[in-house]
């Protein structure tokens, strides 16, 4: 029987859904001991930090990491950072196959004049920064404004605008950050805009996000019905399935009637951003639209435009990728998920395309090297074991239960890490 050693650095989806693959082709001939490195002292990727808090559901899949975890051949190593802890060298010399699976957490910025004004956000920061991530939790969001402006026709898009808009005591049974509850609860934000640049028919959000749109008990949503008119016509009689579903959707948003709500989030087709403006901070954003130039008024602006990745040391980048054929990179480097593909696809999106990079990586597996234990190097570290983690996130659980909350999730470094007792 061979058993070969695998390091997954990242823990995200992408990280525990290759690891997931491992498990299930193993053998009687072939068996795999996995370790995954996790910069921040929390596992979970954008599941923990990304996802919108008022969508729990999608993030029920962190069962499914929790049994990849405690299946038996797999160590986790957070706390770890890849680079001043251990190299990319010292992982392909010491394991059979090295898999990044580090994600894109860089936003795309829109190079237009005043998008470094405050007040000027992207997503990649606002979004962190309500998930309590300890890079992020930092920042100041300018919610002092009466509108605001999110530039984008993704769900990311969506997500930013829903926080925006919906009645903040929605998000009290949720594990957004406290901090972000008593920001969104002092917000003068009423009204919000998600402009896209393209018509409806060419909008990226799914359509089973626009459905959950009109469930929203104290937000009214906007969308004019001219608009899906145009869009209809322009998807001609034979639109992709996606496209059908997202309008007809829209088509429901636009003939739901207003009602007395006084937060308002309204989508505007066909707006291009041109210009962000203001003296000391963002007043107004510019778009061209098809009637003209129109600014509207506002004191905060998020775009939510993409992603890229952020560059690693000894690893080549292009287009804000990894380079990569299908998944191999070079040698014993193999990447998969947003590192990979680029920013797309769902969470599940993952799992058939990391089992398709294992599967090529078993292919080139021929006699497991000697390894060497991880610990070995790491000895000077606070390392987040799956034990320690079990203890932060318990932890975390208990908070939350008096409260009626999933958890509450610790903040700051030191603080995860004292509640995992290290
Ligand atoms: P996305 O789906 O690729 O959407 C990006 C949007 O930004 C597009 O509408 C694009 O318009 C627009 N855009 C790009 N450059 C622009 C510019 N310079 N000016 C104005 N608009 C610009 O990306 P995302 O929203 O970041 O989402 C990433 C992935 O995560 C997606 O696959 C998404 O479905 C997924 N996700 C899923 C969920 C969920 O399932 N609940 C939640 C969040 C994210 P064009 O089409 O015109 O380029």
């Amino acid at each position: 029987m061979k058993t070969f050693h695998v390091a997954i650095v990242g823990a995200g989806p992408a990280g525990y859904f290759a690891a997931l693959a491992l498990q299930n082709l193993q053998n009687d001939d072939l068996t795999f001991q996995i370790d995954m490195i996790e910069r921040l002292p929390t596992p979970w990727g954008l599941v923990r930090s990304g996802v919108a808090p008022d969508h729990p559901k999608i993030k029920t899949v962190s069962k499914v990491f929790e049994k990849v975890a405690t299946a038996g051949n797999f160590r986790l190593f957070g706390n770890i950072e890849l680079g001043s802890d251990v190299s990319i060298s010292q992982l392909k010399e010491m394991y059979d196959a090295v898999i990044i699976a580090t994600g894109s957490s860089i936003g795309k910025t829109l190079g237009i004049p005043g998008e470094d004004l405050p007040g000027s956000i992207s997503c990649a920061d606002f979004v962190p920064w309500y998930n309590a991530h300890p890079d992020f939790a930092h920042l100041e969001i300018p919610l002092d404004t009466d509108v605001a402006v999110v530039i984008g026709a993704g769900n990311v898009a969506m997500d930013v605008a829903r926080m925006l808009a919906l009645d903040p005591s929605e998000l009290d049974p949720t594990d957004t950050a406290d901090y972000a509850i008593t920001a969104f609860k002092k917000s003068k934000i009423r009204k919000v805009y998600i402009c896209a640049r393209r018509g409806a028919e060419h909008a990226a959000f799914t359509s089973s996000e626009l459905r959950e749109l009109p469930k929203l008990e104290h937000t009214n949503v906007l969308i004019n019905r001219a608009d899906i008119n145009s869009a209809i016509v322009c998807a001609g009689d034979a639109p992709e399935k996606s496209v059908k579903s997202n309008l007809d959707a829209m088509v429901l948003i636009s003939e739901k009637e207003p009602t007395t709500h006084e937060r308002t989030m309204q989508f505007l087709f066909q707006h291009v951003p041109v210009q962000i403006s203001g003296t000391d901070r963002v007043e107004a954003v510019t778009f061209t639209t098809p009637a003209g130039q129109v600014s509207i008024p506002c004191g905060l602006v998020i775009s939510a435009i993409g992603y890229k990745a952020e560059s690693i040391n000894e690893i080549p980048f292009e287009n804000g990728k990894v380079v990569n054929t299908d998944g191999r990179v070079a040698g014993n480097l193999y990447v998969l998920g947003w590192a990979k593909r680029g920013p797309s696809g769902v969470i599940g999106t993952n799992k058939s395309d990391a089992a398709a990079v294992i599967e090529l990586l078993i292919s080139d597996l021929a006699e497991p090297k000697k390894n060497t234990n991880l610990n070995e190097i790491l000895s000077s570290k606070k390392i987040v074991t799956q034990q320690v983690w079990e203890k932060i996130a318990a932890a975390e659980i208990a908070a939350g239960e008096p409260l009626g909350k999933p958890r509450i999730k610790a903040v700051t470094r030191e603080e995860l890490l004292h509640l995992g007792g290290i």
